[in-house]
């Protein structure tokens, strides 16, 4: 490049007397070369710069700005009237969101391979709204992305210098992060320094201290191909994100009702009863189809049921309700937090807790009971229905001793 772009210097100016050198019109748009390397183009991973060309107090928005053969073109829809001067107005927030996007980006990335030297930069993208960033040759776990986060909010409220020095290329040394070739293709490179922090190889558009970018936020991570793709947001955007997930569980606090520091349990709840709803479902429909699972044992009624997802309280009362056969045992097992089992008798010679106690000892539970009704309990069970037909085989070989 002959000269430097002037973004480059003073990236908070938006406003320019330029020269419109050509209007051409193709593909449905409208391309618009000027002489001024004052808008930046599209290119690096970064997304190019929008405004308004005015002319004659008429304005003429463009949508993107791209690099052709070393010439600024405007991406424009309505062609402007004609050549010759005119006032460029740039989309400063658009592009004060590119700067603190990117400059994220770069403490960011530079945060992740003080951890994992290894990590190559992979695809990136900065545009006025948010960034993504893939890291490839390894899937990082979101706990560490999320402490790097926090690392990189800190290095924010630090209010650390952004400066950026033109060097040789020869000067480059392995502490700056530089694609591969940049140093070999380039005379001179751009270093673009976070304090101490990081210094790395770029032509884009940064803030001057980090302050500016106020906040970073993780909005998604997803592992592909051995690679981590993740997507962020900074300053208002990051904020107004945050105002939005905060508010969305608020809103519910006093209705559900819960407590914010509770959100992540209710989460979590929310997930076991939709399973749990899921498996009753089911079982309803064998119900249906199938009607209920009773065996006869000799003269016993032996009948017993998987129940997903129903309270203890609840199976209790269904049981009182239910005009149960004599002489019988009648057993069932409700999933939800913790795996629950009751065994009622009518008419049997024994005492409810003979014909399962041991059994539920046995496989690590406990429970205890009356004359013709035993409770019992699991915790951590990762596979109910298998545990349930164990103790249906065990109840039912106990019943016919
Ligand atoms: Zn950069």
């Amino acid at each position: 490049m002959s000269s430097q772009p002037y973004y480059w210097t003073d990236p908070m100016k938006g406003e320019f007397e330029v020269e419109i050198e050509s209007i051409l019109e193709a593909n449905g748009h409208c391309y618009v070369r000027i002489n001024e390397q004052v808008s930046k183009p599209a290119g690096g991973g970064q997304a190019g710069d929008k405004g308004v060309l005015i002319i004659e107090k008429k304005e003429y928005g463009f949508i993107d700005t791209i690099l052709l053969d070393e010439n600024t073109v405007f991406v424009m829809k309505n062609s402007p009237s004609r050549k010759g001067k005119a006032l460029l107005k740039l989309d400063m927030s658009w592009r004060r969101a590119m700067m603190t996007n990117h400059t994220a980006e770069h403490i960011f990335v530079g945060s992740m391979k003080k951890k994992y030297p290894e990590l190559k930069l992979g695809w990136i993208w900065v545009d006025g709204v948010h960034g993504t960033v893939v890291l490839e040759g390894k899937v990082i776990p979101l706990e560490e992305i999320l402490d790097t986060e926090t690392e990189v909010n800190r290095l924010i409220h630090d209010e650390i210098g952004v400066t950026t020095i033109v060097v040789q290329a020869a000067e480059v040394d392995e502490s700056v992060r530089a694609r591969e070739g940049v140093t070999s293709k380039n005379d001179a490179i751009r270093l673009v320094n976070v304090g101490k922090f990081d210094s790395s190889a770029c032509s884009g558009i940064h803030v001057t201290n980090t302050r500016e970018i106020r906040a970073f936020k993780i909005t998604d991570v997803k592992a592909q191909e051995g690679n981590t793709h993740i997507e962020f947001v900074t300053g208002e955007i990051a904020v107004a994100n945050l105002v939005e997930i905060y508010n969305i569980a608020l809103t519910r606090k006093y209705s559900y009702p819960y407590e914010i520091e509770q959100l992540g349990a209710i989460l979590d709840k929310s997930k076991t009863l939709q399973l749990s709803y899921e498996e009753a479902v089911e079982k309803i429909l064998q119900l249906m189809k199938e009607g209920p699972n009773k065996v006869q044992l000799d003269t016993v009624t032996f009948w017993y049921e998987y129940l997903p997802g129903f309270e203890i309280s609840t199976l209790r009362h269904l049981i009182k309700e239910l005009k149960l056969q004599e002489p019988s045992v009648t057993l069932f097992l409700t999933t939800g937090k913790k795996t629950n089992i009751v065994l009622w008798t009518k008419g049997m010679p024994k005492d409810a807790a003979f014909y399962i106690i041991d059994i539920v000892e046995n496989l690590g539970g406990r429970g205890g009971g009356s004359a013709d009704a035993y409770t019992g309990g699991f915790t951590d069970v990762e596979n109910p229905q298998e545990l349930f037909l164990m103790i249906v085989e065990r109840v039912r070989k106990k019943i016919l001793e």
